[in-house]
């Protein structure tokens, strides 16, 4: 009986050791395996992308900054909250926002790219 293991894995990856954007040719453990949903058909299937390639995938960032979006807000309400309602906020705070939002897009990306690794 055939292991049926890979079915969980999308499918139609033509070229497996090359980036599809750039060409770069990749060993068998280089690069990351990245669902990407038709257009066309509610299938998804995969593409393989160098790491640099990996970094401006479309999905991975939307879901990124989703997340960033989300997580960031809480983070700054928690954090921040009294101070921005209270209207003391002040300049020596005002750089902590944007990094409390960085923080959940690093770790989103960082995350993706680790559960894609071929
Ligand atoms: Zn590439």
């Amino acid at each position: 009986m055939h292991d049926s293991s890979s079915d969980s894995q999308p499918e139609s990856i033509h070229a497996p050791n090359v980036c599809i954007r750039c060409l770069k040719h990749l060993s068998s453990t280089q690069g990351h395996t990245l669902p990407v949903k038709s257009t066309t058909t509610p299938e998804t299937s995969a593409v393989i992308k160098c790491t640099a390639c990996s970094l401006i995938h479309i999905p991975m960032l939307k879901r990124s900054t989703i997340t960033c979006l989300i997580v960031g807000t809480l983070l700054t309400l928690l954090n921040q909250g009294d101070v921005i309602i209270s209207g003391l906020l002040t300049s020596a705070l005002i750089w902590k926002i944007p990094l409390t939002y960085f923080v959940p897009f690093g770790v989103s990306t960082i995350s993706a790219l680790l559960n894609t690794r071929r």
